[in-house]
């Protein structure tokens, strides 16, 4: 066996020697072994490497000046690399397993079949130009989403969360104030938000299920005379459907730029961004329009953008600033930089359900909702059960919150769609947790065939 110079195989561990005699020990199963003389040698012996080292002294001996020293070897050798440690899960060796079931929950919905037969094209990279052409399309299909002829019109990569935060970021400077109507926990998610960003929250509350009126919106505009003031239009914990025509000129009135959560309720309900005067409005890709989760599609009107160039400070976050965004999705004029890399396949996905949005127009989109929606609210009132807004004008079409009558338990019903039927609905979020189930009707998922079996299996749930 050779031992000065070169690697030897010694019971199945390596022994690394230089010419000089300085050598590095991996014995199987353990780590980089330091050593240096006999006092070293003596350690290891204690360690349980026994045979090995005595066979290592031996060799040593015979070929004279031998130090194990310390040193690490060059990095990037193989025996410097240490033993995995972490092997592959046995969990990955398994077929991934994915059950088909009808999603009538606040979200996601199921998505058509063409949406997904999208989303197996081939990739493009992320600037080539005929990706740039689908992200163009998908850019004039959320201008008819949002009716709006604003240059800036984009998404950001991520969940209707991401859509919020980059609403934040970009509107609010350390101090700013914005005014948040709270009503339910989007309220609270946007005030903890804006609190992140160093801004100064102010709060108007309503009780759950209620909604502000005009009035409510001027007090507290001329009271707090606010940077930004945000509104949710469909609080999907409650069920609720702010009004939002003629905030706009209030807050036009008072300075104050118009933020809009839209994630539950665009595409169910009218929205007109340039009309209403809104000044930023975001959504999600996995309500209404019925693409998977994956990007919150947002629009800043001229007044907002003004805001964002007028900033003292520089925007907090890099991946959610505005101006970087506009830019890799064309809206700026100016050739497109990378700034990341867009979830390609995600975005045809967006192309093909913005053109079945298109395919059959915002009004049918709207008529079908409130359509469905009624017919579910008298179902549901035939089946004995109150709804939690009993004015039907401040409901959400997109998303239904049911009372659970006393004494019930809301779980053993929502288990009762999922394990007989594989059919979601769900129950409460923050105010209206416990209280209610919550049944989405949104998009594909927003049809007669889909609302009669719910009323069903409610009605073999509730008599179970
Ligand atoms: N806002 C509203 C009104 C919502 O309903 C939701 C999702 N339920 C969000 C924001 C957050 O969206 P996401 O879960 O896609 O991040």
């Amino acid at each position: 066996m050779r031992t000065c110079g070169g690697v030897t195989q010694l019971h199945g561990a390596s022994l690394l020697l230089s010419r000089e005699g300085r050598g590095h020990l991996y014995a199987p199963g353990s780590a980089f072994h330091t050593f240096t003389g006999s006092q070293a040698l003596r350690g290891m012996l204690r360690r349980g490497v026994t045979g090995l080292v005595r066979r290592l002294q031996k060799e040593h001996s015979a070929c004279g000046a031998v130090t194990i020293s310390t040193t690490r070897p060059a990095a990037g050798t193989a025996s410097s690399r240490p033993k995995l440690k972490v092997h592959q899960p046995e969990c990955l060796k398994q077929p991934i397993n994915v059950p088909s079931k009808l999603l009538m929950g606040p979200g996601p919905a199921n998505s058509p079949p063409r949406v997904h037969q999208a989303m197996l094209k081939p990739l493009l990279g992320h600037l080539h130009p005929e990706f740039i052409q689908i992200m163009d399309e998908v850019k004039e299909g959320l201008r008819y989403l949002f009716q709006t002829r604003s240059e800036v019109v984009c998404c950001v990569s991520g969940t209707g969360h991401a859509g919020m935060d980059t609403t934040m970021c970009n509107l609010l400077e350390p101090g700013d104030v914005i005014l948040i109507a709270e009503n339910g926990i989007w309220g609270e998610r946007a005030a903890d938000m804006a609190t992140r960003h160093g801004a100064a929250v102010r709060t108007i509350k309503k009780p759950a299920g209620d909604v502000f009126s005009l009035d409510e919106l001027e007090a507290a505009l001329e009271q707090h005379k606010p940077a930004v003031l945000f509104l949710v239009q469909g609080e999907s914990s409650t069920g609720a459907l702010q009004p939002i025509e003629g905030v706009g000129l209030l807050c036009q009135k008072y300075n104050t730029l118009l933020a809009v959560d839209a994630v539950a309720s665009l595409g169910g309900v009218p929205f007109f961004m340039d009309d209403w005067g809104v000044d930023v409005v975001y959504t999600g890709t996995q309500k209404v329009i019925s693409a998977p989760p994956s990007m919150a599609p947002i629009a800043f009107s001229h007044r907002a953008m003004s805001k964002v160039s007028a900033r003292q400070t520089p925007i907090h976050s890099f991946y959610s600033d505005i101006t970087w965004l506009a830019n890799y999705w064309g809206c700026d004029g100016v050739p497109r930089k990378y700034h990341h890399t867009g979830p390609v396949s995600s975005v045809y996905a967006l192309r093909e359900a913005l053109a079945l949005v298109c395919e059959e127009s915002l009004e049918s989109l709207w008529a079908r909702h409130a359509a469905c929606a009624q017919r579910l609210h008298e179902g549901l009132a035939a089946l004995g059960l109150q709804l939690y807004i009993s004015d039907p004008a401040k409901r959400v079409p997109t998303v239904t919150t049911i009372r659970v009558p006393e004494g019930m338990d809301w779980m053993k019903v929502t288990k009762y769609f999922m394990t007989k039927y594989q059919v979601e609905i769900s129950g409460g979020l923050g105010p209206s947790a416990g209280q209610v189930w919550r049944v989405g009707l949104m998009g594909y998922n927003c049809t007669v065939d889909n609302v009669d079996r719910v009323l069903t299996i409610m009605k073999e749930a509730l008599d179970q």
